[in-house]
């Protein structure tokens, strides 16, 4: 690395370690050394020092040991360091930066001061990120929808630009983190947070744009949500700073746009980030770092150009980005995914109630249909379209192909609701004959027309299905009777395949799946997916995998053989188990479907809830991703989720998907639903009706009101007295262990 560069990062480090030791001071004389402190939401303490060091900050204490950490790695003389990575005097700086600035962001967290709350425009940025974000995250990171992260420092020359910018990075699904400031061209000091504020630009994890405060040392948040994947998805320990490093580099593609010039805590920062892998692509003209070992690119290089800055980020970081966009003249995406149309800004809406509207794909032969052919039936539907307002549709979709099945008509039906919601100012909720879709204004002043909709699914059915359609046809209905007409005849399907799906069991196929896609974070974890078990995502169902492998043989999801089912009780089948070894490199031995006692599955880390058995209670509980509030195990869901992920068998604990619940091999060999003895109360409402028909299977239909939740209890104690009150089944069964 540069002298130059290299004396910059020493002097920020040294200014970040003296910015953190006066807070810390000060907070210690306030509160004193014992105060406690975690970061919301969060299992790993402060994340990048217990990443590193292994050493988990729990207190002001604590934190005054771990700035001593980081001061050390600044001395002189390495030999006296108390922890000894090397990394080189610059990069040492830039670790060093890193530490001091998580205890800096920590402290002004007990300050009240973060996340920050800008006094200008009131706008609150989001602070640190929380394991939940990192877990939600975690399934689009996997199947490629997001290829990448990029954090942008500073400020655009002007407004124009960051909006570019920022749009570009949103239109390759590149989610986008922004902290500190710089000057404009004006010579104004801002920030593209600023400049996209006044721009009425929308922000937030929704479509992919996160302020993570106004300061460079924000960018920590980022940095420390990205080692997190290497904790959680990669199932490296505390302290193994090469494993966590190395994972950063390998498997989270993320870089910096570093707008605007450059001071000390920005190179020290940078130093820091180059350690984990990330590059910096700067838009002034600094010196450029070739591959000095870390990295085998750039780790810093410059690209004056601004409408070439991500396309040389891209390529330096080596990105993979892939563009479907159909033939529309908006911005198409999941970064757009997430976007809200509220009622002002409505130029027509169909569906939601609020006329009859329908969505339908429906199997054709070969010769039945024609490729593009697009049709708009409805009297004078043009002059109605242009008037906007409320109008009724209905949408069939007819597909053909060679290798195209029954079974797979709910899948290709299921991705409409994203082949619209992808789209920049167009909007759609719910499936069936209850959708409901929006169109903007803006989207209506950029040309968005009704045939629009019919181009869209048309070309994404055939980007997203190519293997198994060949040829799609769209008509829409626009005149209420056709619509109704339409809709009873796309009812009788509907009800149809609902029987369909109800009649799959593990007993009627012959064929697993396996989903190996969170194999690129827990390289061990296998889904083993079959009729009656989906994936713990709560993504992927049997048919989903099915249709992904005739889609792609040689993608993530491959048949399993069952082979002989040798333990029903527990759900081991031989074929599973051969299978298993292979997939998992030998880690897995083999395994029970239908147990959490015994070599269950396995937990990558992006499960929808975890199942925990409470030995008192001689039963389970089962918490969802994003309850905050306490269990009655005595841990929280993020504490839960961090010893269950990884990749790793742990009897007793099990990530699964939340339809899991309701399905007969739920836990079927350790006595099924009557084990259930809390689960939280969204769980609860949120499989309600499925749950009271299985309950009436079982002989208990009162069972949902023999469970417990959080608004009866949090703790073991009450719950076993509440347990004996409502005398709960579990009481009365055989003992679990
Ligand atoms: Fe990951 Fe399993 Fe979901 Fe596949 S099904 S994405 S392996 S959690
Ligand atoms: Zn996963």
């Amino acid at each position: 690395m540069s002298k130059i560069i290299a004396s910059a990062a020493i002097r920020g480090a040294h200014k970040v370690c003296r910015n953190a030791e006066e807070l810390l001071q000060k907070v210690i004389a306030e509160k004193g050394e014992d105060y406690h402190f975690e970061f919301p939401d969060t299992a790993f303490y402060l994340p990048m020092i217990y990443a590193i060091t292994g050493f988990e900050v729990k207190t002001l204490k604590d934190m005054k040991e771990a700035l001593r950490m980081a001061q050390e790695l600044l001395h002189e003389e390495p030999e006296d360091k108390i922890w000894k990575p090397y990394l080189g005097e610059a990069l040492d700086s830039g670790m060093a930066t890193l530490f001091a600035e998580e205890i800096w962001l920590a402290l002004r967290y007990i300050e009240g001061l973060e996340p920050v709350k800008d006094p200008e425009t009131g706008y609150e940025y989001n602070g640190f990120i929380t394991d939940t974000i990192q877990r939600n995250l975690g399934i689009q990171l996997v199947d490629g929808r997001m290829p990448g992260f990029a954090a942008i420092i500073g400020a655009a020359p002007d407004d124009e630009t960051a909006v570019k910018i920022v749009r570009e990075l949103q239109e390759k699904n590149i989610l986008v983190f922004l902290s500190g400031k710089a000057r404009d061209k004006n010579g104004n000091l801002t920030s593209v947070t600023h400049q996209l504020l006044r721009n009425k630009i929308e922000l937030g994890w929704d479509v992919y744009v996160v302020p993570l405060g106004p300061e460079t040392e924000h960018t920590l948040y980022a940095l420390d949500w990205a080692i997190r994947a290497s904790l959680i998805f990669g199932g490296h320990k505390g302290g193994d700073y090469r494993s966590n490093l190395k994972y950063t580099k390998d498997r989270v593609f993320a870089f910096a746009l570093v707008l605007g010039e450059l001071d000390d805590i920005k190179w020290a920062t940078g130093a820091g980030a180059i350690n984990m892998g990330f590059p910096a692509i700067c838009d002034t003209d600094v010196p450029v770092i070739h591959p000095t070992g870390v990295c085998t690119y750039e780790e810093v290089d410059k690209e004056l150009d601004h409408s070439k800055i991500v396309q040389r980020a891209i390529e330096v970081r080596g990105l993979k980005v892939i563009v479907d966009k159909p033939p529309i003249p908006i911005a198409y995406g999941p970064a757009f995914e997430g976007e809200r149309i509220r009622k002002e800004e409505t130029f027509i809406e169909f569906g939601g109630t609020r006329s009859p509207a329908f969505e339908w794909v429906r199997l054709r032969e070969m010769d039945e249909i024609e490729d593009g052919k697009i049709e708009i039936v409805g009297d004078n539907w043009k002059e109605r379209y242009e008037q906007g307002g409320i109008m009724p549709l209905g949408i069939l979709v007819e597909v053909a192909g060679r290798k195209m099945q029954p079974d797979f008509l709910p899948i290709i039906e299921r991705r409409l609701h994203h082949n619209i919601n992808e789209g920049q100012g167009i909007w759609h909720m719910g499936q069936r004959d209850i959708n409901w879709i929006r169109i903007s204004h803006a989207a209506k002043q950029a040309g968005f027309t009704l045939e629009d909709i019919a181009k869209i699914h048309h070309a994404m059915t055939h980007k997203r299905f190519s293997a198994i359609v060949d040829k799609v046809q769209v008509t829409l209905f626009t005149d209420e009777e056709d619509v109704k007409k339409w809709c009873e005849l796309a009812r009788v399907e509907w009800r149809e395949r609902d029987k369909r799906l109800e009649a799959l069991t593990d007993e009627s196929v012959d064929t697993f799946y396996s989903c190996l896609l969170c194999q690129s974070f827990a390289p061990t974890h296998v889904c083993v997916i079959t009729p009656e078990r989906l994936g713990l995502c709560g993504a992927y169902n049997w048919l989903d995998c099915k249709a992904a492998y005739e889609i792609d043989p040689t993608g993530g999801n491959q048949p399993i053989p069952k082979g002989e089912l040798v333990d029903p009780k527990y759900g081991r089948y031989t074929g599973v188990d051969e299978y298993l070894k292979k997939a998992s490199g030998g880690a897995v031995e083999t395994l029970n479907l239908y147990t959490i006692m015994e070599n269950p599955m396995t937990s990558c880390g992006c499960f929808e809830c975890i199942v925990a058995i409470i030995p008192e209670a001689n039963g389970v509980m089962i918490v969802q991703r994003g309850h905050t509030g306490m269990t009655p195990i005595g841990m929280k869901f993020s504490t839960l989720a961090g010893t269950v992920g990884g990749g790793v068998q742990t009897p007793g604990f099990m990530g699964v998907g939340v339809n899991f619940i309701t399905s007969k091999k739920f836990l079927h060999g350790d006595g099924g639903i009557k084990r259930i003895v809390w689960m939280t109360k969204a769980l609860k409402e949120r499989v309600k009706e499925k749950f009271q028909q299985r309950a009436a299977e079982e002989g208990v239909p009162d069972l949902l009101d023999k469970i417990a939740d959080e608004t009866i209890c949090e703790d073991s104690e009450k719950l076993l007295e509440f347990l004996t009150q409502v005398g709960h089944p579990a009481l009365e069964m055989e003992p679990m262990i």
